[in-house]
């Protein structure tokens, strides 16, 4: 999920993609070491942040399903913080902190929210505390500080641990694969990837998905590229975990193939469905694991329990594979490609 980059770039950008693990410098949190002059820079840049922690988790907490409530979709019905074990006082203070969450974000809010408020987040080590921003306003930042103690006493230590130990598990196979997902990528799309890398926060959850990705070229700030991704959802693990990366990196990808999209359903008249483009991704991302892994490999989109294309006989699965399929395979333009799914499309 995520922000929709909206300007055209043609340039490509090969890349490395050997990811790389580093805590954020506390003294100046956002800058990024310099890759050695003779190598490129890692594709991936994964970090591992209380503040962003504790903000995933107090909204996962927040959200996670009762009677009558949509609750998100990655990590369903599973807290990832026991809170039976806290004191009277922890306690009550825990859940004056998920009460703010609650009355103020829905499965349906978060991203216009989360990405204003995750520079202030990032922006300080854990034992400094986040500042008052535009986005991250004094309400908000009172309950995180209220929930921080209790956070670092009892649930921060495994949190942290099951994160790196996420990183260390996923870090071989980009090492493996993800220098030709990234190239295959800015080549469908024809747009760049960042020349630097690309941070990604590891957190516990990330309703409602299980990632976000925001940013968008020229992708410096505020356009900064960051990916969020939960470190225990099991849909971002191995193989499947490689093409989830690779949905999330295609966010920054999207903007010019969705001019195209948009260009030509004005110009025939015809309706664009709103997550289109988002189907379009997922498609892509798919099929580029599915070349890479295997033909036994189903893209996630594709699983019955993923509840995204609605089976085979799907509307936008059926037109991707007919009209978009092609495009992949080298065999038409992108341009006659967009123009045969837009005609495809109900009217
Ligand atoms: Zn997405």
């Amino acid at each position: 999920m995520t922000l929709s980059p909206v300007r055209s770039f043609s340039a490509v950008v090969l890349l490395s993609a050997l990811a790389a693990c580093t805590s954020r410098n506390s003294s100046s949190p956002n800058s990024r070491a310099a890759p050695p002059s003779s190598e490129a820079a890692p594709l991936f840049r994964f970090h591992v942040d209380f503040w962003a922690n504790l903000n995933q988790v107090l909204l996962h907490e927040a959200l996670v399903p009762r009677p009558l409530w949509e609750g998100p979709k990655s990590l369903k019905n599973r807290h990832v913080v026991q809170t039976d074990t806290l004191g009277p006082s922890d306690a009550a203070q825990w859940h004056e902190a998920i009460a703010y969450y609650d009355s103020h974000f829905t499965t349906h809010n978060l991203f216009d929210h989360f990405v204003g408020a995750m520079p202030a987040l990032l922006a300080v080590s854990s034992s400094q505390n986040p500042p008052t921003t535009t986005d991250l306003n004094e309400e908000w930042r009172r309950s995180l500080l209220l929930a921080g103690p209790i956070y670092r006493t009892h649930f921060w230590p495994e949190h942290e641990r099951k994160d790196r130990a996420y990183i260390e598990g996923i870090r071989p196979l980009l090492a493996a694969h993800g220098a030709w997902f990234a190239n295959r990528l800015v080549a469908v799309f024809g747009m760049p990837l960042p020349t630097d890398s690309i941070d990604v926060e590891v957190t516990p959850a990330v309703p409602p998905f299980g990632g976000f990705t925001q940013g968008e070229p020229p992708y410096t700030p505020p356009h900064a590229a960051q990916i969020t991704l939960s470190s225990e959802d099991p849909n971002f693990t191995g193989d499947t975990g490689v093409e989830m990366v690779f949905h999330e990196a295609s966010h920054l990808l999207v903007g010019r193939v969705q001019e195209k999209l948009e260009a030509s359903a004005k110009g025939q008249g015809r309706k664009l469905p709103p997550r289109f483009w988002h189907d379009l991704i997922f498609y892509t991302a798919g099929h580029l694991a599915r070349d890479r892994f295997g033909p036994s490999y189903v893209p996630f989109a594709e699983r019955p329990a993923s509840r995204l294309f609605q089976g085979e006989n799907d509307p936008s699965l059926a037109i991707l594979k007919r009209e978009w399929q092609p495009y992949l395979d080298g065999r038409v333009t992108m341009d006659a490609a967009v123009a045969a799914m837009v005609a495809s499309l109900p009217n």
